[in-house]
């Protein structure tokens, strides 16, 4: 089976045959620059030793210091983590920061350990990446199962290693640490605005525009949470146990709350402040919200949802991938053929990093910016990306993430020529 890294790389090829690019860059650009493997040992609260398995690649700092997330998950690998530093090179790109892209990740369930079983395996993380991050080298961030209060954790032990507060080697910190506003809310929000780009453009009514969501950790519930106060009509919803559907459209922070006191998304009552009422929901599986009939199919869970297995039943009118790759390349080339436009993650899901840059800049600037200023940058940077993201597609006739790729790739190899040679 091809893995995951190699389906990622096939978006390079097909970029090559609208640039010109010499065979030492294309070389370069096709494995991480470093990848490290590390061993974690935990002490658990029943005194026994474990030992965790962790990573941190990073793929390509041609254009600043290398940036991405941690994620904490029972299948994470090395190959996927390599995937995920690969976008987020591409990522940084598009969206113009400064950065490379890098990842890391940890094969754990966090549901199964306690707080401080957490705290520990993050802080032992730290100690055994930290010779290769740092404010001006690679910063860390959230990702799956990653939260602002373990990246607190991780910015505390970096300074007890370094013996100086340099809260500019993590974002994505509580607001109390030197964390951003509206870091919280970014993903979801830059996708927000990637979406309203694409329905100006298209003349769609965004009160006539159905949406469903599959996945409702932090960047699908903000989205949810965002696009229903825009007027959007939400009419799924989805987490890992399975999702609910209401043709009249759901109300994310009220299924929030639910999910908050009991866990899971299937309701059958929902409370706000003063009432309790029973919730009229049908439920269905993760799979069929994926073939429900609605206007935006926003993937906001893990990679590889959609793949040749269902990418023929899909009848959404779009797709807005805010999930780091849900769609592999074989799914992307039928939703291509069949006149599907997706909206693709190193452009929809970049508000996260994008976000994250500001906040490395308030750290480094020791003064900090309110939340309309934070939203209002973001929105500029999403706005002027996401047109010319359109109108590379439309000008060549190319599908979306083609010139996504071929927009970030320009930037990357431009830095990659004018760096000139060591080897
Ligand atoms: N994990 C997020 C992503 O995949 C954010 C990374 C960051 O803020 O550095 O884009």
């Amino acid at each position: 089976m091809k893995s995951l890294f190699d389906d990622a790389l096939s978006h390079l090829t097909k970029v090559l045959e609208h640039i010109n690019l010499s065979d030492d860059i294309l070389l370069r650009m096709q494995q991480p620059k470093l990848a490290l493997t590390v061993s974690i040992p935990v002490r658990m609260d029943d005194g026994d030793l474990r030992v965790f398995t962790g990573y941190r690649v990073q793929f390509d700092d041609t254009r600043g210091p290398t940036k991405g997330g941690i994620r904490y998950h029972p299948s994470v690998t090395l190959d996927e983590v390599t995937s995920l530093s690969f976008w987020m090179t591409i990522k940084c790109a598009v969206m113009g920061l400064p950065f490379g892209g890098a990842k890391g990740g940890i094969v754990v369930n966090p549901k199964e350990l306690s707080r401080l079983e957490l705290e520990r395996l993050s802080r032992g993380y730290i100690r055994a990446i930290a010779d290769v991050i740092g404010p001006k080298r690679d910063i860390p961030a959230p990702d799956v199962y990653t939260n602002a209060t373990i990246m607190g954790w991780m910015a505390n032990e970096y300074a007890q290693i370094m013996r100086e507060q340099l809260p500019g080697v993590i974002t994505g910190k509580p607001v109390h640490l030197g964390g951003s506003l509206g870091r919280e809310a970014a993903t979801g929000q830059g996708a927000l605005y990637a979406l309203q780009q694409w329905v100006a453009r298209n003349q769609l009514d965004p009160g006539q525009t159905t949406v469903a969501v599959q996945g409702f950790g932090n960047a699908g519930y903000h989205f949810a949470r965002l696009a229903h106060l825009a007027g959007f009509r939400i009419v799924a919803l989805s987490d890992s146990q399975g999702g609910i559907y209401s043709a009249a459209g759901l109300e994310p922070e009220l299924i929030m709350q639910h999910k908050r006191t009991r866990r899971e998304l299937k309701a059958i009552l929902y409370c706000d402040s003063s009432v309790c009422e029973e919730a009229r929901y049908d439920t269905l599986s993760n799979a069929d919200l994926l073939e429900l009939d609605v206007d935006v199919l926003v993937l906001a869970a893990l990679e590889n949802q959609i793949t040749e297995q269902n990418a023929a039943q899909i009848q959404a009118r779009q797709l807005l991938e805010i999930a780091n790759g849900p769609v592999d390349s074989r799914a992307d080339a039928i939703l291509s053929e069949r006149g599907i436009p997706v909206l693709p993650d190193v452009m929809v899901n970049a508000g996260g990093v994008t976000v994250s840059y500001f906040e490395w800049v308030q750290n480094r600037a020791g003064f900090y910016w309110d939340e309309d200023e934070v939203n209002g940058r973001l929105k500029t940077i999403m706005d002027r990306e996401a047109r010319y993201i359109f109108e590379l597609a439309d000008d060549k006739q190319i599908n979306l993430r083609t010139a996504a790729y071929l927009h970030g790739i320009e930037r990357i190899s431009g830095a990659m020529i004018e760096h000139g040679t060591r080897e």
